[in-house]
Formats: structure tokens, C-alpha cells, sequence
């Protein structure tokens, strides 16, 4: 095994390869090359993930007589 482990982006859900990095210097990204995918959209995608978490109020409760 040569190749280094691919980098896969950090976006809550996203399973693609994070841009390789610059070849002039610099960090990889952590993100893919999807435009929407970027350290704002993703925190904002963990908010609403976690929000979503909670299970929504179920009113199925009846009694049948
Ligand atoms: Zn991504």
C-alpha cells in the first residue's frame, strides 16, 4: 500500500473523497469538491441534524371503545 488513505469529506452524510490538496502547498480540504459543502454548511447541517434527532410527537393514542 503507496497510496495514502483517501480523505473523505466531513459533511454530516457525505461519503465523498475530500479535493486533493494543492499541489503548490497548503492543507487538504476537508470537504468534497460540491460547492454547498463547506465548514458553514456543515455546522449548520449538524444543528439541524441534532434538532432532528428528537422523535416528532405521536397522537395515536386511542382507545377504542
Ligand atoms: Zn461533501
Amino acid at each position: 500500500m503507496s497510496e495514502a488513505a483517501v480523505k473523505i469529506c466531513i459533511y454530516p452524510g457525505c461519503e465523498r473523497p475530500a479535493v486533493p490538496a494543492n499541489p503548490l502547498g497548503g492543507p487538504q480540504p476537508a470537504f468534497c469538491d460540491l460547492e454547498e459543502h463547506n465548514a458553514l454548511t456543515a455546522h449548520q447541517e449538524r444543528q439541524r441534524r441534532a434538532s432532528d434527532d428528537r422523535q416528532p410527537a405521536s397522537d395515536e393514542e386511542r382507545s377504542d371503545g
